[in-house]
């Protein structure tokens, strides 16, 4: 065992702490090696002193939320990485104003300011990440984005351990798009919605209409991590993909979804490797048929 990972169980006492987490666990495409230290800090004390042991010892660290956009290699993930609990898992609603830990699961979330009669985060219902992944993603889906309902996003400075409070103008918000991506030093822990008063019944009817439309359309049972690609412009990557005669095609345990080729699913023992490998085959067909260069969407991480 890494000398650094006992100095971090007996400083960090009283956060949850666990050696060599499978990622496999911790995504929804159940796939990556293990994490040398998955630590769990449950308010911003506990985020304070997870940071500055990192910095103090250079650790590398990475926040992890729901796991819903992640490829993670095979060899897994070097150093901390950091899952907000706790504290960070509550949201409350005044008026039409929702405040919401940036742990806080997004379906949840959409679906519980729904049944308060709010309007507004109901595109969200089916993204099944954290808000803080939502955050640095810019989450959107149909005609919806968190962007246009975000007002305040507040972010903890790894550098100068000290909290932040930007509003939406200043996140540098754009198509899955935010100032987080390139700024490495920023953990999201809360943020501010601002929604419209709506009747209850209204909004629980566009979620139903929703999570049909979604359930139609999408490989909902079977492990992914939603869209595998970023929307060229002036193209659908599921019709390219379809149209290139591409669903179905595997490598290992990694399938084009039947269901919509915009997808890439886990048929059960898929590797990183699998996907990769998928990525770049579809890569290279789009590219010779089409001439479309397909960026993907998945933020790909792990030791190589
Ligand atoms: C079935 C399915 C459907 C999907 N549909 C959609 C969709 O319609 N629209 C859409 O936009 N996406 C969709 N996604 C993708 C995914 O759910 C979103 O990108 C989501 O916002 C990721 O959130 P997460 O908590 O899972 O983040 P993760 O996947 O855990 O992390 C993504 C990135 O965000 C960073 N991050 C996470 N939390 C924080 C934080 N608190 N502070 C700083 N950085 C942070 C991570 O370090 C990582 O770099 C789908 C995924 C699946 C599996």
């Amino acid at each position: 065992m890494q000398d650094w990972r006992i100095k971090a169980e007996s400083e960090l006492t009283g956060i949850r702490i666990k050696r060599d987490a499978p990622m496999a666990k911790l995504t929804t495409f159940k796939i990556g090696g293990p994490l040398d230290l998955l630590v769990e800090p449950e308010n911003l004390d506990d985020l304070r002193r997870v940071l500055t042991f990192c910095r103090d010892q250079e650790i590398t660290w990475l926040i992890i939320g729901r796991g819903s956009n992640l490829l993670v290699r095979d060899k897994g993930i070097r150093g901390i990485g950091i899952r907000l609990a706790g504290s960070f898992v509550e949201w409350e609603a005044d008026e039409t104003r929702v405040t919401a830990g940036a742990g806080v699961i997004l379906t949840d979330l959409a679906k519980g300011t729904a049944c308060l009669g709010l309007t507004g985060l109901e595109f969200a219902c089916g993204i099944p990440g954290t808000v803080g992944g939502a955050v640095f993603m810019n989450a959107g889906a149909y005609d919806g984005e968190m962007s246009r309902v975000i007002t305040i996003v507040e972010a903890f400075d790894a550098l100068t351990m000290e909290l932040i409070r930007f509003t939406s103008a200043e996140l540098e918000f754009g198509y899955r798009h935010s100032r987080f991506q390139k700024e490495s030093k920023l953990v999201v822990t809360s943020l501010t919605l601002q929604l419209q008063r709506s009747d209850p019944e209204d909004a629980n009817h566009k979620i139903t209409e929703l999570t049909c439309r979604r359930e139609n359309s999408q490989p909902l049972d079977m492990p992914s991590a939603g869209s595998v690609f970023r929307r060229p412009e002036g193209y659908f990557v599921g019709t390219l993909i379809t149209e290139a005669g591409l669903r179905g095609f595997a490598i290992g345990g990694a399938q084009v979804s039947t269901k919509h080729g915009g997808f890439i699913v886990n048929k059960g023992n898929a590797t990183a490797a699998d996907v990769l490998a998928l990525i770049k085959h579809i890569q290279k067909v789009i590219k010779e048929r089409a001439g479309v260069e397909l960026i993907p969407e998945y933020r790909i991480i792990g030791e190589e």
